[in-house]
C-alpha cells in the first residue's frame, strides 16, 4: 500500500466528493402508460473513445414544431458532439438538425409524421469542475480500449418532449464488445434492454462498461448490484462487507430499491464519484466508503442551509471508522491518516478559525473552504466520537436517528436540536464552539 501517495493533499482534494446530483421536479409517474423510448449505446469500438447512441422516439413524445435536445456536456466539452442526424418515420428520410451554439441542438419536425431516430456520435470524457484536464486520470467519465465509465446526463440528451421526463424510460441495448457488461442499477428486463428513467438525465448517474464481473447483496428490499473487473484490487465481498456494516451501524438499508457500484482499477481514475443510485469508485476501499455512506448521507436529508460540514466531513469520518471498524487499515495508517487531517487543518484554519457553518457557506468562495469542511468536519466528527466514548456513549447514536429517520431537508438547528435530544445536552458545548461559534480544534 503506497500510504505516501494515500495521505497526501491529493487524498483530501480527491475525496471531494463529485457528487452531482440536480434537484428534480418530477412528473408524477403512473404504472400504466409509461412511454417506452428504445435507445441503443453502442461501445463495441471502445478504443476509439466514442459512443454511438440510436434513440428511437415514438411519434407520442414528439412536440409539433420542433424536437430540442440538450446535451448538457457540451457546456464544458463543446467538441464532445461529433455527429447528429435525425431520420423520421419508415423512410428514414434525413430531418435537418439545426447546430445551435450551447448545449441545445433542434430538430425541425414539420410534415413529419411517425416516429423520429437520432443517432449521434459522442465522446463521453466528463471532467469534475475545477480539475485540470491534462491529466486522464481526473476525469470522472472516460471510455478506454480496457474499460468505460459513463455519466447518464451526458451521454443521453435532455429535451423538450411532449410528455415529461417521469413518464418515459429509456429502454436500452447496450452493445458491447465480447465479454463486457454494463453495470447500472436498474434491473433488465426479460428480453435484455434495461430501463433507464428519463430522469435519470437529471439526476446524474454512473455506469460502467467493461470486463466486469457482478455480485448482487441485497438488504431488506435494496438490492445493490457490485461490479468489478479482476486487476482493480478490490473484492466486491469487501465492497458488500463495507455495506453491510453500514447497514448494521445506521440500523437501515439504503434508500432505493436499485443500486449499483463499480470498482474501477487505480489506473483507470482517481477517487470516486456518486450518483443517486450509482457509484463509481477506483479500489481504494476508504474512498468507496465514502460514497456509500452518501446513500445515507445525501444532500436532500440535510438541504435546510450549510450544511455541508456534515454531509462531507462525517461521511468522510465514518469511512475513516469504517477502515478502522473492518480493520482495513491498521492502527499505523490510520494515525498517519488523522495525522494529515491535522496537518492540513492547520494549513486551512484561520484566525480567528471559522465556525463550521461558517465554512459550510463559504464554499463557494475558495477551494480552501471546500478542504476545511472535508478536514475540520471529519476532525469534529472524531472529537464528538471520542468524548462520547469517555461516557460509554457514540455519536453512533444520534446518526441513526439523522440518517434512518424520515425527516429531511435538515437545517442546522435541526442538527444542534438532534444532538441535544439524543445526548442530552452533553455535547452542546462541542456543538455551539465548532459548528455555531467558531474555534480552533484541540
Ligand atoms: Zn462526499
Amino acid at each position: 500500500m503506497n500510504t505516501k501517495a494515500r495521505f497526501g493533499m491529493g487524498m483530501l482534494l480527491l475525496t471531494l466528493s463529485l457528487f452531482a446530483i440536480a434537484l428534480f421536479d418530477g412528473h408524477p409517474v403512473h404504472a400504466q402508460g409509461i412511454v417506452q423510448v428504445p435507445t441503443v449505446i453502442d461501445v463495441t469500438d471502445p478504443a476509439s473513445g466514442l459512443i454511438t447512441v440510436e434513440i428511437t422516439y415514438p411519434a407520442a413524445l414528439l412536440p409539433d414544431d420542433y424536437l430540442y435536445l440538450s446535451f448538457h456536456m457540451l457546456a464544458d466539452h463543446p467538441d464532445a458532439l461529433k455527429s447528429l442526424a435525425a431520420l423520421a418515420g419508415e423512410s428514414a428520410q434525413e430531418l435537418p438538425v439545426e447546430t445551435r451554439p450551447g448545449v441545445t441542438q433542434r430538430v425541425r419536425l414539420t410534415d413529419h409524421a411517425g416516429s423520429l431516430l437520432v443517432r449521434y456520435t459522442l465522446d463521453p470524457l466528463y471532467f469534475p469542475p475545477q480539475y485540470s484536464h491534462d491529466e486522464p486520470l481526473n476525469a470522472a467519465a472516460r471510455l478506454t480500449a480496457e474499460l468505460g465509465v459513463l455519466r447518464t446526463s451526458d451521454i443521453l440528451p435532455d429535451g423538450a418532449f411532449a410528455v415529461g421526463p417521469g413518464e418515459f424510460v429509456y429502454q436500452t441495448i447496450f452493445r458491447l464488445p465480447d465479454g463486457w457488461q454494463a453495470i447500472t442499477p436498474w434491473p433488465a428486463a426479460p428480453d435484455g434492454t434495461v430501463p433507464i428513467p428519463a430522469s435519470s438525465i437529471m439526476q446524474t448517474e454512473y455506469l460502467a462498461v467493461g470486463p466486469f464481473v457482478t455480485e448482487i447483496a441485497t438488504f431488506d428490499t435494496t438490492q445493490v448490484v457490485v461490479g468489478t473487473v479482476n486487476d482493480a484490487g478490490l473484492p466486491a465481498a469487501l465492497v458488500i462487507e463495507i455495506l453491510t456494516h453500514m447497514a448494521d451501524l445506521f440500523e437501515s438499508a439504503p434508500q432505493a430499491e436499485h443500486m449499483a457500484v463499480s470498482i474501477v482499477p487505480e489506473d483507470f481514475l482517481y477517487g470516486g464519484s456518486a450518483g443517486t443510485l450509482t457509484i463509481s469508485s477506483n479500489a481504494d476501499p476508504h474512498f468507496v466508503a465514502h460514497e456509500m455512506i452518501h446513500w445515507w448521507n445525501t444532500l436532500d436529508l440535510t438541504a435546510g442551509d450549510a450544511t455541508a460540514w456534515f454531509r462531507e466531513g462525517f461521511t468522510e469520518y465514518y469511512s475513516l471508522r469504517m477502515m478502522r471498524d473492518l480493520g482495513i487499515w491498521n492502527d499505523e495508517i490510520l494515525g498517519m491518516a488523522w495525522d494529515q487531517y491535522g496537518q492540513a487543518l492547520a494549513q486551512l484554519d484561520e484566525d480567528p478559525a471559522p465556525s463550521l457553518v461558517e465554512a459550510s457557506e463559504r464554499q463557494q468562495e475558495n477551494e480552501n473552504y471546500v478542504l476545511l469542511v472535508y478536514v475540520k468536519g471529519a476532525l469534529f466528527a472524531r472529537l464528538l466520537d471520542t468524548t462520547l466514548e469517555d461516557h460509554d456513549r457514540s455519536l453512533d447514536e444520534a446518526m441513526r436517528v439523522i440518517l434512518s429517520g424520515e425527516r429531511r431537508a435538515l437545517s442546522n438547528a435541526d442538527l444542534h436540536q438532534i444532538f441535544h435530544d439524543v445526548y442530552d445536552g452533553l455535547v452542546d458545548d462541542l456543538f455551539e464552539r465548532y459548528v455555531l461559534d467558531g474555534a480552533g480544534l484541540p
